[in-house]
């Protein structure tokens, strides 16, 4: 028995940046050349794309971590590094990707358009572009930025018009085999169907809609107990539920019992599935009498809600039902998107608590307590270690911070009493 897999945590990393170069250029009998270190190329991007040959997260189970590659250093002869390609993820169609850390949902890879889940760094500029009149010799480069790297959980959430509910055996498999070409297991015993099925109905060449066989809900499946409440989150696009229910009672259980505990069932999942239009499938309609039938008509009748009569292993029935269906889809609005949700704030203990502040002369004079023991191991004749500089600003946000306040090439930045002139 294989298991359906259809929610995965992993961790994507995005490419860094390469690092700019630190680079003279040198010729036979020229004694000092100009700066020619070239820029680092980009990292590579994380994009996730939709793929309709895959019907399960499966393979996501055996491979956890997707790490693009790093843009390449920039080289001397102002060679720019080259740029990593993105990593691409094919994932199956219907996929919600939510960030791991705050649950916020990110991309639902529904449509056809490749999605950049985390980006790449920028490559840091080669030391070429710091020559100014008063410094011929720039020894330094940018560092690159940093990949955007973080765990994402994935749920597939298929993408079906109509979802059939009931319990296990009620038919739904049956049904869906006799009004599309979807081939699931049917047999007589419960929990055939372990993984939810799509089929496309065609009525005719305007009608057309997909259908979803969702695996049997048993009592208790809400609160986890028994196989079904993983698979109601694919009921959760879908713009109306086709209740089946076994009306002839065949496994010794009471009709209306059934409707009202896969409701409850329906409900305790989600207050929005409790509120999605329902149709009622009365099957196995040959082995039921007429009193049987009459019975959940007349109480599905009182709850307000389309009745109709199948046999689903004859195909008898079914059109009338198909109709209705077509009929109430054309007044729906269109498959649930999950729309990417803002960026949570970070909480205030997180941030790297500093002030900016411009003085009398001009000098952006910034106070960050927490850069003390950092700037103590600052040489500023190295320039990696200024590379090492540059990354603690960027990642405080201290660099957002100046150019939010207009620091612009060549103004003077104090960092505790330490003062440079700032390059952008
Ligand atoms: P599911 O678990 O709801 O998907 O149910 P299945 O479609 O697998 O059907 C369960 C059993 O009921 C199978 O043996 C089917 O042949 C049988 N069945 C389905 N529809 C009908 C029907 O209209 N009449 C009768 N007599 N049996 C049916
Ligand atoms: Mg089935």
């Amino acid at each position: 028995m294989s298991m359906f897999v259809d929610q995965a945590k992993i961790r994507i990393e995005a490419g860094n940046g390469g690092d700019g170069c630190v680079s003279f250029h040198r010729e036979k009998y020229v004694a000092a050349g100009g700066p020619d270190g070239g820029d680092g190329g980009k990292g590579g991007n994380i994009v996730f794309v939709a793929d309709d040959h895959m019907t399960s997260l499966i393979s996501f189970r055996y491979k956890r971590k997707y790490v693009a590659e790093n843009g390449q250093n920039g080289a001397a002869k102002r060679c720019t590094g080259k740029s990593a390609p993105d990593l691409v993820i094919k994932v199956p169609r219907g996929t919600v990707i939510r960030e791991a850390e705050s649950g916020r949902v990110m991309a639902d890879i529904s449509g056809d358009e490749a999605v950049i889940l985390a980006k790449g760094g920028r490559g840091g500029k080669g030391n070429q572009h710091f020559a100014t009149s008063t410094r011929q010799v720039p020894r330094f480069a940018k560092p690159g930025y940093d990949g955007e790297k973080f765990d994402v959980v994935l749920e597939l959430k298929l993408l079906a018009d109509v979802g059939l509910v009931g319990f296990p055996n009620v038919g739904k498999s049956t049904l869906i085999s006799v009004v599309s070409a979807a081939k699931p297991k049917i047999a007589n015993y419960h929990f055939t169907t372990l993984e939810p099925v799509l089929g496309v109905v065609r009525l005719d060449d305007e009608r057309s809609f997909v259908m979803a066989d969702i695996p049997g809900l048993i009592e208790g499946a809400a609160d986890g107990a028994g196989l079904g409440h993983a698979f109601l989150r694919h009921v959760e696009r879908c713009r109306l539920i086709v209740h089946v229910i076994d009306v002839s009672g065949s496994e010794a259980r009471d009709p209306i019992e059934d409707f009202e505990k896969i409701n409850l069932e329906l409900s305790n999942f989600s207050e929005e599935l409790s509120r999605c239009p329902q149709i009622v499938a009365a099957n196995k309609a040959d082995l039921a009498d007429e009193s049987q039938i009459e019975r959940l008509h007349g109480y599905i009748s009182e709850k307000g809600l389309p009745f109709y009569v199948i046999s689903a292993a004859a195909a008898q029935g079914t059109k009338p039902l198909l109709d209705e269906i077509a009929k109430t889809l054309a007044t729906l609005p269109p498959v649930k998107r999950f729309e990417p949700e803002a960026i949570p704030e970070k909480a205030p203990e997180e941030v790297k608590k500093f002030t900016v502040e411009i003085d009398s002369d001009g000098i952006y004079q910034v106070d960050a307590p927490f850069m003390e023991p950092i700037m103590r191991t600052i040489n500023p004749d190295d320039w990696s270690s200024l590379q090492y500089f540059e990354r603690v600003l960027r990642s405080s946000g201290i660099i957002d911070k100046l150019e939010q306040m207009g620091a612009k090439e060549g103004v003077t930045v104090s960092i505790n009493g330490f003062e440079f002139d700032y390059v952008d």
